[in-house]
């Protein structure tokens, strides 16, 4: 089976982490601070701090806003549940924002208009490493909105020249190191903030809530007092070795992305039952975590599509059912069928083809050529 994405790893990597299983440390120990040192420079953040997955970080991301019941986080309807979830985790209640029919991304000012008087934090969602415009997001949520980007695509990508993960138009950024990410650790996550109180805020939540550094001031020197309430969300230093040399080839990964998408562009020019995913804005870079195209014949036409691929040796998926789909969010929230209308017509239609930085030519080539023949069909 050709899968949708998986990770591309090399002997350096296997190296790597050979290297810490012979060393002192298995668990949170060097690599970790080395892992985070060296992404907060990648993407031109001062500080990052690493967690045990993309959710965990979300949540600690969350808890460090001061989100909590009562509250409302507004993010894309068309993402991840993890996007969403966070949220949950604290007692807030998740609100979502319909997509641009152009760009598949819900833009600042959808988010932006979904926002009610309890919302506190806002999660623009970066779908497929698209990169979401900032620049405007201060002004159009307002003071008092914690800004998360959920980066866990766009890894890589570059919003109008700024690395998406350096913080310039928010207080975090989220990114996930899962193996169909931009770089794999196994597991993993990490968030990327400018303000050194949320990095210690993020510090504590990931390790039971101890305080970050030890104080001798109550004479018990041996003590890390545990000050809030917090979990095991530590990254393991197994992950992190991987994870660090991963990111010495991210700008080739992301370069063999671009090629993957714009080679799927070529060979499906002129297939008009299907629509081309929107490419990044002029001076912009989009990360191409996902190449996905839309059916435009609809529901049963993608179904059909996804089935002949698969006896193909094809695997595509499906990203994603708006989040408010899931039974749970209908159960818990009442959300009901409509509430974003483009989100549910992409749903319709999308599918992701395979892409990844290891994907052969062959193997591009086949995926093109049965898409134009199936879709035709
Ligand atoms: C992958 C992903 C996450 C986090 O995933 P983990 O598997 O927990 O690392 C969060 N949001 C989005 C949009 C994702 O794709």
């Amino acid at each position: 089976m050709i899968p949708y994405g998986r990770q591309t790893l090399d002997e350096d990597d296997v190296s790597a982490v050979v290297g810490v299983l012979r060393g002192d440390w298995l668990t949170q120990g060097p690599a970790v601070e080395e892992f985070e040192r060296a992404l907060a420079d990648a993407v031109g953040a001062p500080h990052a701090v690493a967690f045990s997955s993309g959710t965990a970080a979300l949540h600690a991301a969350c808890a460090a806003s001061g989100l909590g019941p009562g509250d409302e986080l507004v993010t894309s309807a068309i993402t991840f549940a993890a996007s969403a979830n966070c949220g949950a985790y604290v007692g807030a209640v998740p609100r979502f924002a319909d997509i641009d029919p152009a760009t598949w991304n819900a833009p600042v000012e959808s988010l932006a208009g979904a926002m009610g008087e309890r919302t506190k934090v806002v999660v623009p969602v970066h779908f497929t490493g698209l990169p979401v415009p900032m620049a405007g997001a201060r002004a159009a949520f307002g003071d008092g909105t914690t800004i998360i980007e959920d980066a866990s695509h766009a890894l890589g990508a570059l919003d109008g020249g700024e690395p998406v993960g350096s913080c310039a138009n928010s207080d975090m950024a989220v990114f996930s190191f899962h193996p169909v990410k931009s770089i794999a650790a196994g597991e993993g996550g990490m968030v990327t903030t400018r303000d050194p109180r949320v990095r210690d805020a993020l510090l504590a939540f990931r390790n039971h809530g101890f305080a970050p550094r030890r104080s001798d001031e109550v004479g018990e020197p041996w003590l890390r007092s545990q000050e809030t309430l917090g979990f095991n969300y530590r990254l393991s230093d197994i992950h992190s070795a991987l994870g660090r040399s991963q990111l010495r080839k991210l700008d080739a990964f992301i370069t063999r992305r671009n090629e993957v998408a714009d080679r799927y562009r070529e060979l499906l020019s002129g297939v008009e039952e299907v629509e081309l995913p929107a490419r990044a804005p002029e001076g912009s870079r989009h990360a191409q975590h996902l190449f996905v195209v839309r059916c435009r014949a609809g529901r049963e036409a993608r179904h059909e599509l996804y089935d002949r691929l698969r006896e193909r040796g094809i695997a595509t998926q499906v990203h994603y059912a708006p989040v408010y789909h899931h039974p749970w969010y209908r159960e818990q929230y009442g959300h009901e069928p409509g509430l974003c209308p483009e989100a549910e017509a992409y749903y319709d239609q999308c599918l992701s083809l395979p892409c990844y930085a290891s994907l052969t030519e062959s193997d591009q080539v086949l995926v093109a050529e049965s898409v134009r023949e199936l879709a035709a069909a």
